[in-house]
Formats: C-alpha cells, structure tokens, sequence
C-alpha cells in the first residue's frame, strides 16, 4: 500500500521500519527531521511537511499526546485538510476520548475514514512486529489496514464501528500497567527493607501467580533499578491517567487507584523524573520506606 507515516519516536521508528520491510511503500513526516534519516536508509521517501504524508490510501499518525494529534491533524495544512476524500487516518497514538471522537466526525464530515488503532507494548516489540493492536472503525477501513496492521503487530483486535472505543480500551489497560507498576513498588520496597533479594521475589512470583508479560517486565525494570533511557517517559504515562481520569469523570465511575497514580506520576515528574521511564514511580515506594533508591 501507498502510506504515509507521521511521528518517528520511540514507537513510530520501529513501527514505519516494519512497513518498510513488509514491502509499502511509505512517505514518512517526523516534526524533527534527524529522526527521518534512518527510515530514508531503509527505503522511506521523505516528507518535509505533513501535507506530504497524505498523498496515499491511508496516514498513519503516532504522536505523544493530544496537543500533537490536535497539531498535526486538525491544523493548517494539517491530515484532515490534506487527506484525500475516501482515503483512512490511522491513528495509533494513544489519545483521549474526546479527540478521538472529534476526529472521527470531523473526517467522517471530510469524506474520509479515521480507524483508532492504539497498540499494547514497549519500543522493543514495536521494533519486533510484536505489538497488539486494538482497533476500531468501519469494516470496510479495517479491512483495508489489516495488511498494515499484519506488519506492525502479532495481533490485532477489533473493536467495532466506534473508534473513540479503542482509545478507552487503551487507556482502561494503561491504568491496569500502572497499577501493576505501583503494586510491585510497594511489595519490592516490603521485600527489600526485611532484606529479600528483589529478584529472587520477582522470579517467584513470575513463575508462579503472575506470569504475565506486564508483571515480567516491569518486575525485572524494578528489581533491577533500571529507569533510563525510557522505553515510556514518564510524562507520556502521566497523560495517559489523566485522560483515563477524564473518561472516568465523563462516565460517572469512580476510579480511586487512577487518582493515586496520577499523584505519584506528578510527584515523580515534579522531582526530576521527566527524562525516566513511568517504572520509577515504584521508587517512590521505596522512598516512602526509607530505603536507599537509585535511580539510573
Ligand atoms: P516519543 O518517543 O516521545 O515520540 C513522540 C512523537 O511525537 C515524536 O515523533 C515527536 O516528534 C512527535 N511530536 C510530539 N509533539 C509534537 C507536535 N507538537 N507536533 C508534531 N509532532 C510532535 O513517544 P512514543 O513513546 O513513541 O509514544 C508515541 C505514542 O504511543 C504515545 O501516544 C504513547 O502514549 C503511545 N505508546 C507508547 C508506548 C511506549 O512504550 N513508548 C507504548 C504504547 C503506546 P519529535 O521527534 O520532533 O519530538
């Protein structure tokens, strides 16, 4: 397929790699251009603006927030200016609610089609094809994006006509990682001041009671103390709650964890902790102990 790819980030980079190598042809928009070069190297055409990554049957945008997305998709010159009627905006970033169902109405009003396709998992499996991909929109638009999801993820699940769905799915499993995230802080910190080996308890529970790939992986960031570089900023994982929170008050359900969660992102950004993965909220446990925390 001819596609265009806007947002070459730690997600993107992996995930417009992979369309390369799965044989489409794809123009490829990054606000800061030194991050298009290496997709130039596999075979990428360049865009030098977004009009640019527009031309084709569809535009994928994976972007840090909604200020991005509004950005790039609602602005002068922006996606829904430039798209071509009946082409799809595929778009990936995890966004809130409300700007996913704006921009499925505004492209609807456009003649276009908006497919919401947020994705489950770090950079490490975006670079893998290993991503899960939950998806929403018409039945006619995911069946022309499966060939593209094929190529980006090891599973995609549809989610119906309603693409603001994905975005809440997305959000609703967010909370439950960082949830995870916080739990694991808070029994590594019980473990560690009695003098138990962090890995050793992770190993166990791992093996046995929680072997899921959530608590795997972030118990071997926790256990290990390893927060940089981050495969999620925190402040990307701060966006997420609060969108999460959004929906929440917008639905009427009371969500005391997330509230919790939003304290301890903030708390961790507003002590330096911008540039660290969102795990590192579980050495605020840990200094709630009083135990010695390092963060690298
Ligand atoms: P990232 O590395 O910070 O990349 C963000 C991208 O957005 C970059 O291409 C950046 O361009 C672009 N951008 C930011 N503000 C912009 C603006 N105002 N106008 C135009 N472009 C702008 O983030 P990421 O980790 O790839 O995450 C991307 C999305 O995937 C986010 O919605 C995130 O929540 C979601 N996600 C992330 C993970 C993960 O583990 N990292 C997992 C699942 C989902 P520049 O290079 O110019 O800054």
């Amino acid at each position: 397929m001819k596609v265009g790819f806007i947002g070459l980030g730690h997600m993107g980079s992996g995930m417009a790699a992979n369309l390369l190598r799965a044989g489409h042809e794809l123009t490829v928009f990054n606000r800061s251009a030194d991050k298009r070069r290496p997709l130039m190297e596999l075979g990428a055409r360049e865009a030098t603006k977004v009009a640019d990554a527009c031309t084709g049957e569809a535009v994928i945008t994976m972007l840090a927030d909604d200020t991005a997305l509004r950005e790039v998709a609602l602005g002068d010159e922006g996606v829904l200016e430039e798209l071509r009627r009946g082409s799809t905006h595929i778009s990936m970033s995890t966004a809130s609610v409300e700007l996913t169902r704006r921009l499925a109405e505004a492209h609807e009003e456009a003649g276009q089609r908006l497919v919401a396709a947020p994705v489950f998992g770090r950079p490490e499996m975006a670079a893998a094809a290993k991503l899960f991909i939950v998806a929403a929109g018409s039945a006619e638009a995911l069946r022309i994006c499966q060939p593209l999801f094929d190529a980006m993820g090891q599973r995609t699940f549809p989610l119906g006509t309603e693409p603001a769905a994905a975005s809440l799915v997305k959000l609703a499993g967010n909370f439950m990682i960082a949830a995870t995230i916080e739990s694991l802080g808070e029994a590594l910190a019980l473990v560690s001041k009695a003098g138990i080996e962090p890995a050793s308890f992770v190993d166990l529970l791992t093996s046995t009671l929680f072997p899921a790939p959530a608590y795997r992986t972030y118990g071997s960031l926790i256990a290990e103390g390893k927060f940089q570089p981050a495969g999620f900023a925190a402040p990307l994982g701060h966006k997420d709650v609060r969108l999460l929170l959004a929906a929440s008050e917008s639905l009427h359900v009371p969500m005391p964890i997330a509230s919790l969660l939003n304290d301890r992102l903030l708390r961790l950004i507003a002590q330096g902790g911008k540039k660290l993965d969102w795990s590192a909220i579980s050495q605020l446990a840990a200094q709630d102990a009083g135990l010695p925390h390092v963060l690298r």
